[in-house]
């Protein structure tokens, strides 16, 4: 059984698994994105499911070799940016497949950069970026043209297709398929409102 150790790591998403358990996906510097079951972690006992909450940045703690149990976890910051973007970028990222740039964004990002003196006012501050982490990715919005017509200002990027639509050809669609207006199944990147 293998134990490791991540004094910096961010909580992404949790699902709910069987019975009380529930699964946790979490990119850890220097190691990316993994999988890790916390027992019991619904029940309002536990003392570990306040520190998972998606957004939070934890130092975790995890046995397992490849399917991975949370064994101890300490929250110790959080991050802004919006639990569905979370979700989303959960989707993009591979497993364990650490790229330091992705993390640098999300360190922009975090709560507490007035208390560690990185910024003085929280104005200063930046905003998580989809079209910066899409160009990080492999997926320049900036060179990008809509998928439907070929051309306009791309507003969409859809993570099934890894495809670029603007802001008219999505809005046609989304009329078209219901399914884009219910909750997480909006499997779409938002870069700007038109
Ligand atoms: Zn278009």
């Amino acid at each position: 059984m293998q134990e490791l150790y991540f004094p910096e790591a961010i909580v992404l998403d949790r699902e709910d698994a069987n019975g009380f358990d529930s699964r946790y996906s979490i990119y850890a510097k220097g190691f990316g994105k993994f999988l890790a079951k916390a027992t019991s972690a619904r029940k309002i006992t536990s003392k570990l499911a306040g520190h998972l909450e998606p957004g939070n940045l934890v130092k975790i703690r995890v046995v397992g070799n490849g399917n991975f149990q949370v064994v101890d976890v300490l929250k110790s910051s959080k991050i802004e940016v919006r639990c569905s973007d979370l979700y989303l970028l959960n989707q993009m990222l591979p497993e364990q497949d650490f790229e330091f740039a992705i993390w640098q964004e999300l360190m922009n990002v975090r709560d507490d950069r007035i208390d560690r003196g990185d910024i003085n006012d929280r104005s200063e501050g930046s905003k998580f970026s989809w079209t910066k982490v899409l160009k990080i990715l492999g997926w320049d919005p900036e060179h990008a043209v809509c998928e439907q017509c070929g051309e306009g200002k791309v507003t969409r990027f859809k993570i099934g297709s890894q495809s670029f639509s603007c802001q008219d050809c999505f809005s046609t669609q989304m009329v078209s398929t219901r399914k884009f207006l219910s909750g997480r199944t909006s499997e779409f990147v938002t870069l700007s409102e038109a």
